[in-house]
């Protein structure tokens, strides 16, 4: 006969075995009842409104964009900093933005818990070492910050940037969001080349920008890609979703490889949206 013990740890384990299998099983049915409800008109106003660039966005490819959003919208927290009261035109851009990146790849965003809105650009302050190895406190202003996995920060007023001037290549949402998918390190979106292979090729176009930049040449980007491969890589996604047919035309192998982590062809948007307007006029 068994023992009270074993049995009690036998139920233990029953009960443990049947969260680790129905918890991501329940998520998982949530997420699709979550991503089945159509997206509210006001949102998909604000977003046809602040965010350009899925305005021209293939139907198919819009209705994953609102079913993304609205798995974003349930899953993660807002919060208002600085007095600031989070709005759904807030909310409903910010999530347009973040799920715009994820719309050709396949899982994303995982260990994402808030999103911290400022009215305007906010300080940060950090501590910096020097060669000495002196530490000294540093004050800095920021329009959006991606260094922790569980956050992201940003800077309201300039989220509207982007919506305010379509075209220029300035999107601070895009670019922490592709910091943060950077580094999550999910890799590309498909295909067959190892990451490690399409890395290579990216730390080339970046050494090229740099060349450029020492050179005192203009360059299509801004100079701030040269900064390091992180923000090459933040500010290449800015004009690969707000200016896609310029960065293809500046610099082709470059967007190429986004095509390759972001299993998306941007360039190609526009170009249906004219010619569908051509062919109706
Ligand atoms: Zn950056």
């Amino acid at each position: 006969m068994a023992s009270a013990p074993f049995i009690a740890i036998a139920v233990v384990a029953i009960g443990v075995l049947a969260w680790l299998i129905g918890a991501p099983l329940w998520r998982a049915r949530r997420r699709a009842a979550v991503m089945a409800q159509p997206l509210p008109a006001a949102s998909a106003f604000a977003i046809d409104r602040n965010v350009p660039a899925v305005r021209h966005l293939p139907p198919e490819l819009r209705a994953r964009l609102e079913s993304l959003m609205a798995a974003f919208l349930a899953e993660k927290e807002f919060v208002g900093c600085n007095g600031l009261v989070v709005t759904d035109e807030m909310r409903a851009t910010i999530a347009a933005m973040a799920c715009l990146l994820v719309l050709g790849r396949r899982g994303h965003y995982h260990e994402l818990h808030s999103v911290l809105v400022y009215p305007t650009a906010f300080w940060v302050e950090d501590e910096v070492e020097d060669e000495a190895g002196v530490v000294e406190k540093r004050r800095r202003v920021l329009s959006g910050e991606a260094w922790e996995a569980s956050r992201i920060i940003l800077s309201w007023e300039d989220v509207l940037e982007a919506a305010h001037h379509p075209g220029e290549g300035y999107n601070v949402a895009l670019h922490e969001f592709a910091h943060y998918l950077d580094a999550e390190g999910l890799g590309l979106s498909g295909g067959q080349r190892s990451v490690a292979a399409w890395a290579d090729d990216l730390a080339a176009e970046f050494d090229s920008l740099l060349e450029a930049v020492d050179r005192g040449e203009f360059t299509f980007l801004d100079p701030y890609a040269a900064e390091d491969e992180a923000e090459f890589f933040a500010v290449a996604t800015e004009d690969f979703f707000e200016r896609p047919a310029g960065l293809r035309d500046a610099h082709p192998r470059l967007y190429e490889l986004l095509q390759e982590f972001y299993g998306l062809d941007p360039a190609s948007w526009t170009t249906q949206a004219a010619t569908a307007t051509d062919s109706s006029a």
